[in-house]
């Protein structure tokens, strides 16, 4: 079923989104993007006579109610942004009569999932190499199974709208779809659009295709590169990752952030990248730091021959012009990870670099995609975010399906 066509009036609509929201030490939104990114799937619903049963996680709780990730603080935002009242369940997994008294045009959010252990469905406590991880997983894939009956039995029809979580077979996520029939379980329209927008990317590719991945390691994002290297003509690899390929090659790197244990896998990139005749753009300079702090002393070396005492923390002038230029004529984009240090504001600019040529790029025809909670955070920070194609809200969802994984979010609604 798909959401346009699938008639809520009357009925009652158990939606997965994603709140999990930044919040501040009070307990306030620091960033709503994600509450307004499931808006138009719950208003359709409201407007088309439905009633609304709200879920998400909020936060890593571990299985236990912990007052801190109580979806509880965020009732009155999600309020405010839906312009009308939102009841709320204190238990997710015991709102059968605050559910069944749903009416059209009602709300009711519920408690953070994740305060049940059998939401991620992982026994909690027990270390994989201990024999009874196996039997606890067992037992506890049987109760995640109840917990996905429990939760569907609230409603008529199920929504899956929470791209950010799609990567994962979750009770509330894929294992509840079990429980509705084809007709009466759809994706959401932020689903739809991040599908899209990974089908743009995969599907009809306008060349050339440049990805920058960036980020702090390269081991968080090897899969992603090396599938990459199968599609894309020029790959801008930057970030905290730099250091890595420089030491590699027996570069000196100060106290710059390096993975030891992947020299080999850096020059396996390197190896790849030549076979399938993708240029690797990399820095040759960077913007270094007497320590890790925006007030640090700043001084430019070359990124293989960074002091002692000194730490790379942003590309550098040569690489900024690199990095524009191998951006500005591309028609497919696809960023992932920062450049630099760039919370920091003395330290942002090689991030701004790649963000404005991404801007430019777009302006001039090309489709450009951003994904990943910093990539995004950047764009917002330079102002950039109507100058891009798409922002995606997933980050590992994102890249796992670009790199051609089936979601479990989306195969449990499509079957496939
Ligand atoms: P990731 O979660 O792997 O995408 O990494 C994002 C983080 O990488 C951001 O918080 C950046 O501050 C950090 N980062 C980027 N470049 C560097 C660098 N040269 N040194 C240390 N951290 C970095």
């Amino acid at each position: 079923m798909t959401i346009d066509k699938f008639n809520f009036a009357g009925k009652k609509a158990i939606v997965r989104v994603d709140f999990n929201v930044p919040l501040d030490e009070n307990g306030k939104i620091t960033d709503d993007t994600r509450i307004r990114g499931a808006l138009p799937t719950l208003k359709h619903i409201l407007n088309n006579g439905g009633a609304l049963i709200i879920m998400s996680h909020m936060g890593k709780p571990k299985g236990k109610v912990q007052a801190k990730f109580s979806l509880g603080q965020i009732k009155d935002a999600v309020a405010a942004a839906l312009g009308c009242p939102v009841q709320f369940a204190e238990d997710c997994a015991k709102a059968q009569a605050q559910a069944a008294a749903l009416k059209p045009g009602e709300v009711l959010l519920l408690e953070n999932l994740r305060f049940y252990p059998e939401e991620e469905g992982k026994p909690v406590g027990i270390e994989k190499e201990d024999p009874a991880y196996e039997p606890a997983k067992k037992e506890m894939k049987a109760r995640q199974k109840e917990f996905a009956k429990t939760l569907a039995s609230y409603a008529d029809c199920y929504v899956m709208d929470a791209f950010g979580t799609a990567h994962r077979k979750h009770a509330s996520t894929a294992v509840i779809a079990d429980y509705f029939d084809a007709d009466n379980k759809m994706l959401g329209f932020l689903m739809e659009k991040e599908v899209n927008a990974v089908d743009a990317i995969l599907k009809d590719i306008k060349r050339p295709f440049v990805a920058i991945m960036g980020g702090s390691k390269v081991s968080s994002k090897i899969g992603i590169i090396e599938n990459l290297l199968g599609k894309v003509d020029k790959l801008i690899l930057c970030g905290g990752m730099t250091y890595t390929f420089a030491k590699a090659h027996g570069g000196e790197i100060g106290n710059s952030i390096v993975e030891l244990d992947k020299l080999d896998v850096a020059l396996g990139v390197e190896e790849l990248a030549k076979k399938n005749g993708v240029e690797l753009v990399m820095a040759e300079d960077a913007i270094c730091g007497d320590s890790f702090s925006n007030e640090a002393k700043q001084q430019v070396c070359p990124s293989n021959a960074i002091p002692e005492g000194w730490e790379g923390m942003d590309a550098g002038p040569k690489a900024q012009k690199a990095f524009a230029d191998a951006i500005r004529g591309a028609k497919t984009i696809l960023w992932n990870g920062p450049a630099g240090v760039f919370e920091f504001d003395n330290f942002c600019d090689g991030s701004r670099a790649i963000g404005n040529a991404i801007a430019e790029a777009t302006a001039n025809g090309a489709f450009s995609l951003i994904g990943g909670g910093d990539s995004v955070a950047c764009v917002n920070k330079f102002g950039l975010a109507d100058q891009v194609s798409y922002i995606s809200t997933g980050g590992g969802a994102l890249l796992e399906a670009i790199e051609g994984k089936i979601l479990p979010g989306i195969a449990a609604i499509k079957g496939e």
